[in-house]
């Protein structure tokens, strides 16, 4: 089958979270089991250029009708780790894409409604004609509505979507400017509650919305966040409409890339092991200590945080996490950026406060080398999200012999079984401790709980830890499910 993936991150060229890591590492693997694979992607200024090669420009007039003229663009091409890329490159004085970030300007709707017209634009103009075009997330909830309302009677006449929703917190909600700007235009026609109104505001647009609705198939990134989203809050208003689409919606757990996180050949981990010589990992504990200049204790365990500082994440509980830990005298080593002020300046004083405690690091900022050597080097990481979508932290740690300690949400729910609790696994295939509440006594009680098999029972964490070493996260199995969609929802009109 012939695949493009229109989406606005892809690791590592382009990377603000989990996103990123699903694009590179489902597109690598549809590779491996024989499909032909392309992406679209914006060309950001702030993009890690350097992990790009080949880049050449591959098509030189791409012109986007936009409201009444057209944004003149190029597409530039190159390999990122052997995936073929195409990177669009508005021509306009909006600088869509040179603004220093990813997401976070006041016209992100306008931005990413722009990404997704050119892209449909650019299939249409160089004669692709993907079997399957696979969008994701709000950025691209536009691609199936143009498509199938436009495109369609331009030559994309059997192309299919699969919508993946990565979160349902961010919608692209916006007003009918983006249907005049990209040509949808009728807004009476739009403006209805079963196409692209939004359900709780009925003056604005809903970009993801769109998606659900025009989508082929469309799936979030667990079966459990999938009923959370149909039947919880979590759905973020969406429910309804997930309801009506019920019979093309579903839940395919993420898999995470096991070239980029193996313990065995990690090019930023010092000492690598495996299962087999699990006491190596004991080594990147102490190198991670050096960096960190924390105390080199023995009897003290290590535990982490990697993440986004942000309300999705509990970062209340990740807070008291590390003030718990200390209190157990355990170490911590946080790495996060918040993107929201208040929080930025709260974890910034956490971090001037605690500046001289041997016991424990704050790196406010993204850094992925660092990521590696803390997944290699803590002996736990906590993962107390308020809700979790699918979750990859969890599973990097597995893969690195880190024991999680989640709470008991969405995809955490799928991928981490109670060493002490769990009723459907026994205990030679539990991985890890999950609690349920948000207050900070079930935190405590579940990390009293890994604290204690730690200093207590050191044979039975390592056997804990290697436990969750040896479940399969990687995308091999994700990979055949989305095959399988395709496959699905291409013999269908
Ligand atoms: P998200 O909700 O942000 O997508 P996920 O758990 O799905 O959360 O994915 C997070 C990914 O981003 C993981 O690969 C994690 O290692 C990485 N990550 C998050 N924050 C940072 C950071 N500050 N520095 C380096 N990597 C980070």
């Amino acid at each position: 089958m012939y695949v493009v993936q229109i989406a606005s991150e892809c690791a590592p060229v382009i990377k603000a979270g989990g996103l990123g890591d699903v694009v590179y590492g489902l597109s690598r693997e549809l590779e491996i089991q024989g499909h032909c694979v392309e992406l679209i992607l914006p060309m950001y200024d702030c993009m890690r250029y350097d992990h790009i090669w080949g880049l050449h420009d591959a098509y030189r007039d791409l012109w986007v009708p936009w409201y009444d003229g057209a944004i003149h663009c190029s597409v530039f091409c190159g390999w990122v780790h052997g995936r073929l890329c195409f990177f669009i490159q508005p021509h306009s004085s909006d600088n869509f894409f040179n603004r220093g970030l990813y997401y976070g300007a006041l016209d992100d709707t306008i931005r990413f409604a722009f990404f997704s017209k050119a892209a449909l634009e650019f299939l249409q103009q160089s004669n692709k004609r993907p079997d399957i075009i696979h969008c994701h997330d709000w950025q691209t909830g536009l691609v199936p509505v143009m498509l199938f309302e436009m495109y369609k009677y331009h030559g994309l006449w059997n192309q299919r979507v699969c919508y993946t929703i990565h979160n349902f917190k961010h919608q692209g909600v916006c007003g009918a400017d983006i249907l005049h700007a990209t040509g949808l235009n009728n807004d009476a026609y739009y403006y209805t509650w079963d196409r692209l109104q939004d359900n709780h505001h009925p003056g604005a647009i809903n970009l993801m919305k769109g998606g659900i609705v025009y989508s082929n198939y469309i799936n979030t990134v667990s079966p459990h966040h999938a009923w959370e989203a149909r039947f919880s809050e979590v759905g973020c208003g969406l429910n309804p409409t997930l309801e009506v689409h019920h019979h093309k919606f579903g839940g395919i757990l993420n898999g995470i890339d096991y070239e980029v996180w193996n313990p065995e050949k990690d090019q930023y981990v010092p000492h690598h092991f495996s299962i087999d010589n699990f006491e190596e990992k004991a080594k990147n504990k102490k190198a991670l200590r050096e960096q960190l200049m924390l105390q080199d204790d023995p009897d003290k365990p290590l535990i982490c945080f990697i993440g986004r500082l942000d309300g999705q994440k509990g970062v209340h509980l990740v807070h008291h996490a590390l003030y718990y830990a200390l209190h157990k005298r355990a170490q911590f080593v946080l790495l996060g950026s918040a993107t929201e002020s208040g929080i930025n300046s709260w974890f910034w004083h956490e971090k001037t406060f605690l500046n001289s405690n041997p016991d424990c690091h704050l790196e406010l900022g993204f850094n992925e080398e660092l990521a590696h050597l803390i997944y290699a080097g803590a002996d736990m990481i906590v993962v107390p999200s308020n809700y979790e979508p699918c979750g990859l932290t969890q599973m990097i740690g597995l893969r690195y012999g880190t024991v999680p300690i989640v709470r008991g949400v969405g995809g955490l729910l799928n991928t981490v079984f109670d060493w002490d609790y769990d009723e459907h696994h026994s205990p030679e295939t539990r991985n890890g401790f999950v609690f349920y509440q948000t207050d900070s006594t079930a935190l405590e009680s579940a990390m009293e709980r890994a604290l204690d098999l730690w200093t207590k029972s050191p044979k039975h964490f390592q056997q804990l830890a290697i436990q969750g070493m040896e479940y399969d996260n990687s995308w091999n199995i994700p990979g055949s499910k989305y095959v399988g969609v395709y496959e699905h929802i291409r013999h269908r009109s």
